[in-house]
């Protein structure tokens, strides 16, 4: 089956009256759930301004999670950075990771040139692609240690 890769980012609109945690983890499990039905990987950035987030798996699959995405009101302007059919899965043991900007993840931030915000102006699909696998591999490392 052939694999498509769909990348957007997207203003932040979650409930200011609320913690963002909670609202972040709520995301996070319906995604989680979701996709491993559906069979779609992918990592989600958050940085208090903004989603990016890549989706990837099959491609009514990936257009269909996409759609329901679109409608969500936690956050506004979603816009589509790159869309295009691909050879192989980036996050293969993710089916929603959580790509957070932490002590243990600001160098590779930096390193993939995102010394600050990321700027939706200046964001290229492969930029951003290898800032989140390198954030996948740290939390996979992390998890063997701990396991
Ligand atoms: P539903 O039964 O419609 O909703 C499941 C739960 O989600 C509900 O119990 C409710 O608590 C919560 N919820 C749904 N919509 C809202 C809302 N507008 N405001 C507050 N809470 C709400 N979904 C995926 O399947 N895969 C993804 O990778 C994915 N990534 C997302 C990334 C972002 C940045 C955002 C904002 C949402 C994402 N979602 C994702 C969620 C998606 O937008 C839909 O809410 C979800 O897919 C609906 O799933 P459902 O119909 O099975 O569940």
């Amino acid at each position: 089956m052939p694999l498509f890769r769909l990348i957007y980012f997207s203003e932040n609109h979650l409930d200011t009256s609320k913690r963002v945690t909670p609202q972040l983890s709520a995301i996070l499990s319906i995604s989680n759930t979701n996709n491993r039905r559906d069979n779609i990987t992918g990592a989600l950035m958050f940085d208090d301004l903004r989603f990016t987030q890549a989706l990837e798996g099959e491609r009514d699959a990936v257009w269909r999670t996409y759609a329901r995405i679109l409608e969500d009101e936690r956050h506004r302007g979603v816009t589509v950075i790159d869309a295009r059919a691909v050879e192989k899965r980036l996050f293969g043991n993710w089916w929603m990771g959580l790509a957070q900007r932490n002590r243990a993840t600001e160098q590779a931030f930096v390193r993939t040139g995102f010394p600050g915000r990321l700027d939706p102006q200046t964001l290229s699909a492969e930029r951003i692609l290898g800032l989140m696998v390198e954030i996948a591999q740290i939390g996979l490392e992390r998890e063997l240690r701990a396991a």
